[in-house]
């Protein structure tokens, strides 16, 4: 699919000479569905005017690998972490891997963590423990925290306010799909609210989750295409893989839920993700070919 005919809100000011520019704050590039065509893949999201991608690491492994790609591709930057769902395999060594990674250049975040009851591949203690250890990671350095919930959303809050007697907790909770209630007190916490391929889906079950997309305040939201997963409307079910170019489709439903033109929700959308992950301010302001390489050690 070429990214170029992607559909445009319709509302934007034709007086705009610039297209907007989006960050895509979730994608998993490190991801197998992308060996053998990630230039490319790359390439067309910087088509669609996704110039700047936040990859979290799901395990050691593939937190290096995300490093590794943030160190090597401009307006790329990695999260290290372990996901719930893999936590039960990571050894002592790992998360020592872990901690060093998180220092290194081109990471903004760490995560991603979080708990899930749908895939419950690792004991609900072990989920818990490695959130708390996410966390408490996070607060030390100073760094964003980027948080998964799947059927845990009452847990995952009780958890995060008990990381908040600690020290502030900043971070986006991915991929949100909850109730307005739960983005309401996570806002309240601190955090911004990642939408995704779900905002886009139709089915009566995402209704609850379509009032957290037109109520999550313009300084709280973010967007993200979560791919190679959550392929959004019209492409579900046409195809397999999710893609950084697709932001486009999520953006569009969002700004037509919101009432708002896809120029001010790229400017918010923008500002928030620099604002969180601690971008240079080029990446909210200026195209990759104006921007100078990012200085090693930047961060
Ligand atoms: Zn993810």
């Amino acid at each position: 699919m070429a990214p170029k005919k992607l559909p445009t809100a319709g509302q934007e000011s034709s007086a705009t000479t610039v297209p907007p520019s989006w960050i895509d704050t979730h994608c998993h590039l490190d991801d197998q569905a992308f060996a053998a065509d990630l230039v490319e893949v790359i390439q067309r999201a910087r088509s669609a005017g996704v110039h700047w991608m936040i990859c979290p690491g799901t395990s050691a492994a593939s937190s290096q690998a995300v490093v590794q790609l943030a160190q090597s591709q401009p307006g790329l930057y990695a999260a290290v972490g372990i996901h719930p769902n893999a936590a039960f395999e990571a050894s002592p060594l790992d998360w020592e891997q872990i901690c060093r990674l998180a220092r290194q250049p081109g990471v903004v975040a760490i995560g991603e963590t979080g708990l899930d009851r749908y895939r419950d591949f690792t004991p609900w203690e072990v989920q818990l423990e490695f959130l708390h250890r996410h966390v408490r990671l996070a607060q030390d350095l100073e760094l964003p925290v980027i948080l998964h919930c799947r059927e845990a959303e009452e847990e995952l809050l009780t958890a995060l306010h008990q990381a908040a007697d600690r020290g502030p907790v900043r971070g986006v909770w991915h991929a949100f799909s909850a109730d307005l209630e739960a983005a309401y007190e996570a806002t309240e916490l601190g955090l911004y609210i990642s939408f995704a391929g779900s905002a886009t889906y139709t089915n009566k079950k995402f209704e609850l989750l379509r009032e957290a997309v037109v109520c999550t305040p313009d300084d709280r939201l973010l967007l993200e295409t979560d791919s190679p997963y959550l392929v959004p409307e019209p492409l579900r079910g046409k195809q397999q893989r999710n893609e950084p170019a697709h932001l486009l489709l999520v953006a569009q439903r969002v700004a037509e839920l919101r009432e708002q033109t896809m120029e001010h929700l790229s400017d918010i959308t923008r500002s928030n993700a620099q604002r969180l992950f601690g971008l240079p301010p080029d990446a909210a302001s200026e195209g990759p070919s104006s921007r100078p390489p990012r200085p090693e050690g930047a961060f």
